[in-house]
């Protein structure tokens, strides 16, 4: 068999492996704990763990570190979140979980390197004059009038920046590279400023706090990173990376290599934007089943298997681009087909009578769980008469392509025997209130008998045991393909319908089920029993996952 094609980060690694520069591969997931994760998270979770996976055999890991050197925006919440939503996702840090904090003595000691090698300088400059004198791609950079200053002075006072003795944005620690660079990455860039902020892991220890570009590449380096793995938009930043590896006193030369970010239709995923949707509650939380983040898409009953799968799909490259949230869907869709048992509720009930039942009498039907997989077993639905039925599968007038109920004609209900409507009654607005009907005994798991045309079988619930659910009708979060590109702002372009709230009967399994338990509505969707709000017993709360067809796509 001719083994898959390798995405040219695994086809680096593999010849890195093969040639002998690494005996194993140590790769990290770096997050920032000051938002929740997404799905574009998911992607860059599953290419760094799945890189440890497939090569365990040579030892290989994958850390997953918390870049937390930014003392503002990070919050603990954040930190649990992060871990439950990697392990949902169905990987394992085992022991290496680090944190940049731990880092920041290292840091520190790596800039008294640099500025004992000449190679970093205290500068004192206003952030609008380091802005002005930085140039631009056309004009080079101006050298700063303390670019100069002696070792001792600046070893003196980096030592007061660390001690608190400057204001926020008095002075900074530069490094001294190229002020004419082409690459303004390069322009004696900023390697740490003053913040006289708590930290969630140090607390007031600390009044400097170095910039990521800075403190990146030490902490792989510490971490002996072979591959470090990033977005595209750091590829002008690699110099400065491979810089920082060169001049600083680091255990081991990481190697950075930057691949395309995971950008999705009718969502966003800046988690600026995404804290927006959250803060002004445009979305009940971080976790609402119409955000892109790993719990809201949880919450909404995706499986990790597909997004999983999805991540694989999309795969690694150099090209930028947007990928359809069609195809998470079909991913989704696709492994539900398979995995989740049916059942029956029904979103927009109208009752049909079924005049010529025995009254009292109560029949309790074996019903598949999944026609195409027998398997999954049956259970048992209990008839006693009466039920619910979905208005749309009843019309007064029908057309000659309708098989389902009409005046005079048949139809199967799932599992159970055949029905004959009989007759309806509507209220003063013309709306049907009641059907009513006769059922053809001995239809059971049999076939319609002579002289009679049955064509579909529609779902059902019987009304004296049927319960009551919540159903959550999630839609997309925005009406345009891409919400980043509308011209009054993302706000502007939320879809009003994104969620549609409704009562429905559902069979009376799915008030007994747990949170999180997935299935199929047949006929209507796949769903899952809310994890927040549903209570076995007690309240049920069904999310819509996913409908059985994309109406979306033209
Ligand atoms: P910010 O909104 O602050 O830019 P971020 O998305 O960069 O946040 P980080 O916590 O820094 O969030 O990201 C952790 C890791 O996930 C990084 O290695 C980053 O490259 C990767 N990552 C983030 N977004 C995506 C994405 N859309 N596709 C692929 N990887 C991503
Ligand atoms: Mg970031
Ligand atoms: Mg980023």
């Amino acid at each position: 068999p001719k083994a898959a094609k390798l995405d040219f980060i695994r086809e680096i690694i593999a010849n890195d492996l093969a040639t002998g520069k690494h005996a194993t591969t140590i790769t990290r997931f770096p997050p920032e704990p000051n938002g929740y994760l997404h799905i574009g998270h998911a992607k860059s979770i599953c290419l760094n763990f799945g890189i440890a996976g497939e090569n365990a055999a040579t030892g290989a890991k994958c850390h997953l570190r918390f870049d937390d050197t930014n003392p503002e925006k990070e919050e603990t919440e954040y930190v649990e979140s992060i871990k439950a939503d990697v392990k949902w996702l169905g990987f394992d840090w085992g022991d290496d979980l680090y944190y940049a904090s731990n880092y920041f003595q290292f840091f520190y000691d790596s800039a008294v390197h640099l500025i004992k090698e000449g190679l970093a300088y205290v500068d004192q400059q206003s952030l609008e004059e380091m802005k002005q004198s930085r140039g631009n791609v056309n004009v080079p950079g101006t050298p700063s009038p303390y670019r100069d200053r002696s070792v001792e002075e600046n070893l003196d006072l980096f030592e007061k920046m660390k001690a608190g003795e400057f204001k926020e944005g008095e002075c900074v620690l530069r490094a001294k590279i190229d002020m004419s660079s082409s690459n303004m990455n390069l322009r004696d860039p900023v390697l740490y400023r003053i913040l006289h902020a708590a930290h969630h892991n140090t607390g007031s220890d600390w009044h400097i706090y170095p910039m990521y570009d800075y403190a990146h590449p030490l902490e792989d380096a510490l971490e002996h990173i072979t591959h470090s793995l990033c977005t595209l938009e750091f590829e002008n930043h690699r110099p400065l990376y491979d810089w920082v590896i060169d001049h600083c006193p680091v255990p081991s030369k990481p190697r950075q290599i930057e691949f395309a970010r995971l950008n999705l239709t009718y969502t966003v995923m800046s988690k600026r934007k995404l804290l927006q949707l959250v803060q002004e509650k445009h979305v009940s939380g971080w976790n609402d089943p119409r955000l892109p983040t790993i719990s809201g898409i949880r919450r909404r009953g995706y499986p990790a298997e597909a997004v999983r799968h999805f991540c694989k799909r999309v795969g690694i490259t150099k090209f930028n681009g947007t990928t359809d949230v069609a195809l998470l869907e079909f991913d989704v869709r696709d492994f539900l087909n398979t995995s989740a048992p049916r059942r029956m509720a029904v979103l927009d009930p109208v009752k049909v009578a079924i005049e010529n039942w025995p009254a009292g009498e109560q029949e309790l039907l074996e019903v598949s769980n999944h026609p195409q997989d027998p398997e999954m077993g049956v259970r048992e639905v209990s008839l006693t008469g009466d039920v619910w039925i979905e208005r749309e599968d009843f019309m007064e007038d029908p057309p000659k392509k309708f098989y389902r109920l009409g005046p005079d004609r048949y139809v199967r209900l799932r599992g159970g025997p055949i029905i004959k409507c009989t007759g309806f009654e509507k209220d003063a607005d013309g709306k049907v209130t009641l059907i009513k009907a006769e059922y053809l005994p001995g239809t059971t798991g049999a076939d319609a008998p002579e002289g009679v045309q049955c064509r579909a079988a529609i779902h059902w619930v019987d009304v004296a045991t049927g319960a009551d659910a919540e159903v959550r009708l999630y839609d997309r979060l925005f009406s345009v393909e891409d919400p980043d590109d509308a011209e009054g702002g993302f706000l502007t372009v939320l879809n009003p319908d994104s969620l549609e709230v409704v009562t429905a009967k559902v069979e009376s399994s799915l008030a007994e089920v747990g949170a999180g338990f997935r299935c199929q509505f047949e006929r209507v969707g796949y769903f899952v029993a809310d994890s927040a709000d549903h209570k076995p017993g007690a309240t049920a709360v069904f999310n819509r996952t996913v409908a059985l067809k994309d109406s979306w796509s033209k």
